[in-house]
């Protein structure tokens, strides 16, 4: 059974929240400065993202099934959904 099963504002991805603070700008350079040889390809990142955006465990940018921010989970071509939605 999924004990994931109420709503409440989600606030989109991280980099769609209107008051980014230093700890978010943070996460975005991580997820810049992540080498190439590893990184996700965009078409796939972007794939990835809408199906969190999607999802039901996705919180203020962080996924409640693995506790990570989905951006830079993603960002990294290695990583895989928990639930095996990408
Ligand atoms: S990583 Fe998977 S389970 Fe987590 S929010 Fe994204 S789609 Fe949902």
């Amino acid at each position: 059974m999924d004990s994931f099963n109420f709503r409440f504002c989600k606030k989109c991805l991280t980099r769609d929240m209107i008051d980014k603070d230093a700890y978010f700008r943070t996460l975005q350079e991580l997820i810049d400065n992540i080498s190439e040889a590893v990184k996700t390809q965009k078409d796939e990142y972007e794939s990835r993202l809408s199906k969190c955006t999607e999802c039901e465990r996705l919180a203020d940018g962080m996924c409640r099934a693995c506790g990570c921010y989905v951006e830079l989970r993603a960002a990294k071509k290695s990583n895989k959904c928990p639930y095996e939605l990408w």
